[in-house]
């Protein structure tokens, strides 16, 4: 995602900037010598012309047609000798005569009377219009600017600085108060087709948005669609024009307001709805999210759009007004794509983005529902039940759909989630199964292994490692999973274990962290840690203690984790940490230490269950006795250190070889138990077999360096004979014949088994 600036642009390019600059600049100083000729003409009255003549409509205080005593209502008779009774006649007469500082004379018609009146028009320049109009300009130059430094083979880039640079030139067209008829209709005719040129540049534009759209991108060719739709657009604008000023009869229809409510309706509707539609077909969160941020961009332009050419009451607001409102509006949308398209990725938009769209939604939905009901329904009710009662039921209805304002927000929510974020909602499926996966019984070791692998599929990472803390096994249980190799294993390892400054920081911040944010707190561990390929540390807290952390490589799209992910992490990480912790305490209370076979009582017990189930089903039940031979000279030639070693070897080399169903526990200090459900005599002497044959093959590097030593292993086994005795007695029994078993093995020479009935 690299936005570096492109190398110096083409010539041409730079000519064509330097153009736009020089022409943009020579406007504005139009605009200003304009400005500046209008407010010295300027007599500060709002006048219309009907049959009897022109009317004054308005007088502005502290104008010069209030210090010469002009009231709304009077009509203009005659201005420095000259009758005249149209507008045409008034503005001709500004036009030849105006001479700043100089005097009118002229008579008015007030109440029958006529009175004289003497003007000297000039009003002060209006600064604060001009400063806006000079920073709305230079902000959309900036823009063009700035877009055009970005990514030039970016077909969006090209097209956004055009389209920003158009914009700067239409904006900085003179007002045209001064500028004589032909120069007032060309400037409005620039205006009408430059807006048929935008019109076509926002669909081009929103074509691209994440990606070119499908149909474009079989034929490239078919976006002069746009093109022609744009200038056609224009050119019905600037006909209607046309028609409207020099054809139609001054009372003839409003053709250019329409014409230019139903073009920049369809533009709002149809640039919407390809965003829209840009934003359900993306692939992933991240372009889904550029599309939205844009169509919010939108929204504002799309309301004003509708606004000001639907509700009546927009025709009441000052025009200069309107025309910034216009203008910021205007901004707001190139500023959005410009964001999308470069700067996306520095803040993440996208739950502000479905925060707004829902609220917006419902809050809309309310608003219709509550003004059709005030205005359709509250006359119906008056008629039906009287002023007082029709008051009541609306503010019932009022309140019902206040009521519902929370479901109906949750309900969009849900489908806006469903719509536009399928992926984020999957994700969130599958963190939960992948929690639910390892509440279940098992190794420690087997579940953090299984953390590693599923986090990384569920997140579809390069790799994923967990460090978790354990006081048995060298105070570290490591797992990962596949993608991350020997010698990144244990550097990762060394970074996150319990006593590493990296562990001490996620201790203290206690929620899950990318190795960028670690930087504030450890340069050093976040510098390792990045070169490793890690992305995101999640601690692991089990209650106030930290027992370990996940750490996640990078994604495999290469995109960047995103806060909500993240947050869905930190959720995941407690669920983890409990199945951890309580699989740990299991652990502990089921396996031995040293050896982590089941300890004695635990063994005991299974073979307690396990009888109770032979004799109930009527199957046969093999125990086996195990001692290994002349372990005391071992110890005594060696150590206990050495023979710790051993029994600990040998307990892995049996677990290794039983069944899952089988159970193996340490019964006394080099004694083991195993009991086999479901094994006959024959069964369960093969596997003693096996075993005594695996133990022998062993070998062990004496401490002393003076060569290898092998252990050899004595078993008793013994089978229940189906169906013959109660439960408590045949576990006893087999465990005393078991033992007499291993005893005559003992005498018989040992490394052999003997079996009893
Ligand atoms: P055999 O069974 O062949 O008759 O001879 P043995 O020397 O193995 O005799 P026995 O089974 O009676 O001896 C048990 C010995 O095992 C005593 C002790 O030195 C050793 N032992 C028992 N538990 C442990 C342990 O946890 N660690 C170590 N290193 N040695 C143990
Ligand atoms: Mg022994
Ligand atoms: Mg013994």
């Amino acid at each position: 995602m690299s936005t570096a600036p492109q190398a110096a642009p083409r010539s041409g390019g730079l000519l064509g900037s330097a153009a736009v600059v020089v022409l943009v600049a020579l406007l504005l100083a139009w605009s200003v010598v304009d400005e500046w000729r209008f407010a010295s003409q300027r007599i500060g009255v709002l006048i219309s012309q009907d049959e009897q003549g022109v009317l004054i409509e308005d007088v502005e205080p502290d104008s010069p047609a209030e210090r010469a005593g002009l009231q709304s209502g009077d009509r203009v008779i005659s201005l420095e000798g000259r009758a005249f009774s149209t507008l045409e006649e008034l503005d001709e007469l500004f036009d030849r005569h105006q001479q700043p500082g100089g005097v009118l004379r002229g008579e008015v018609a007030r109440d029958g009377r006529t009175l004289p009146i003497e003007l000297e028009p000039g009003v002060p320049i209006d600064l604060a219009g001009l400063l806006a109009k000079f920073v709305l300009v230079a902000a959309y130059l900036g823009l063009a600017a700035l877009a055009s430094r970005y990514r030039r083979q970016d077909p969006r880039a090209r097209i956004l600085t055009l389209f920003v640079a158009l914009v700067a030139v239409e904006l900085a067209l003179p007002a045209g108060y001064t500028l004589g008829e032909l120069a007032v209709t060309g400037t409005l005719l620039f205006w009408l087709l430059s807006t048929g040129v935008q019109f076509a540049m926002e669909l081009h534009l929103v074509s691209l948005i994440p990606k070119r759209l499908p149909l474009l991108q079989k034929r490239p060719r078919l976006v002069w669609v746009y093109y022609v739709i744009g200038f056609g657009s224009g050119f019905l604008l600037a006909s209607a024009a046309v028609y409207q000023w020099y054809l139609a009869p001054p009372d003839g229809p409003p053709l250019l307001m329409w014409t230019e409510t139903a073009v920049l309706v369809s533009w709002a509707v149809s640039v919407a709805g390809i965003l829209a539609w840009q934003a359900w077909r993306a692939e992933s969160a991240r372009e889904t999210n550029q599309a939205l941020m844009v169509l919010a961009g939108l929204l504002p332009w799309a309301v004003y759009i509708v606004v000001s050419s639907v509700w009546p009451g927009w025709s009441r607001i000052d025009p200069a007004l309107a025309e910034h409102i216009e203008n910021v509006i205007l901004l707001i949308f190139p500023a959005t794509v410009f964001l999308a398209i470069f700067r996306y990725g520095l803040f993440d938009v996208e739950s502000l983005v479905r925060r707004g769209l829902v609220y917006g939604a419902v809050a809309l939905l309310v608003i219709i529902l509550l003004y059709t009901l005030l205005t359709t329904a509250l006359p119906l009710f008056e008629q039906a039940f009287g002023l007082r009662t029709s008051q009541w039921i609306v503010t019932a209805c009022a309140l019902i759909i206040g009521i519902l304002f929370r479901p109906l927000r949750r309900g969009i929510e849900r489908l806006v989630e469903r719509g536009l974020f399928p992926k984020r909602r999957a994700l969130r499926h599958r963190l939960i199964q992948v929690a639910r996966a390892l509440s279940t019984q098992g190794r420690l070791e087997t579940l953090v292994q299984q953390l590693a692998d599923e986090s990384r599929q569920a997140l579809d990472l390069s790799w994923s490692a967990v460090v978790a803390v354990d006081e048995a096994q060298d105070g570290l249980t490591t797992a990962f999973s596949r993608g991350i190799e020997a010698d990144r294993r244990e550097r990762l390892t060394s970074l996150l274990h319990e006593r590493s400054r990296a562990f001490g920081h996620l201790e203290r911040l206690r929620r899950p962290v990318t190795v960028n944010r670690l930087r504030r707190q450890d340069e050093q561990s976040a510098e390792e840690l990045a070169a490793i390929g890690a992305e995101v540390l999640v601690p692991l807290y089990f209650q106030r203690r930290m027992i370990g952390t996940l750490c996640l490589g990078r994604k495999h799209n290469g995109e960047l984790f995103r806060r909500e992910e993240i947050e869905l992490l930190d959720l995941f990480s407690h669920q983890v940490a409990t199945s951890l912790e309580n699989l740990r305490l299991f652990q502990d209370a089921t396996y031995e230490e040293l050896t982590g076979l089941l300890r004695r009582e635990v063994v005991l017990r299974q073979l307690d269950t396990e009888a109770a189930r032979a004799v109930r089903r009527g199957t046969p039940l093999s125990v086996c006795m195990i001692d290994l031979d002349h372990f005391k000279s071992v110890n005594d030639a060696h150590g206990h250190l050495f023979g710790d070693r051993i029994l600990s070897r040998v307990a892995g080399v049996m677990r290794e070889r039983v069944r899952a169903v089988d159970a193996i526990g340490r019964y006394g200090g080099e004694e083991f138990l195993l009991v086999l459900p479901e094994t006959d005599d024959e069964g369960a002497r093969r596997l003693a077999e096996e075993l005594r044959q695996a133990v022998a093959d062993l070998a062990f590097e004496k401490p002393d360096g003076s060569g290898t030593l092998g252990v050899t292993i004595s078993i008793g086994t013994t089978t229940s004979a189906s169906g013959k005795d109660a439960p408590e007695r045949l576990a006893a029994r087999l465990l005393q014949r078991a033992d007499e078993a291993v005893y005559r093995a003992k005498s018989g020479g040992r490394n052999r088994i003997i079996a009893l009935p």
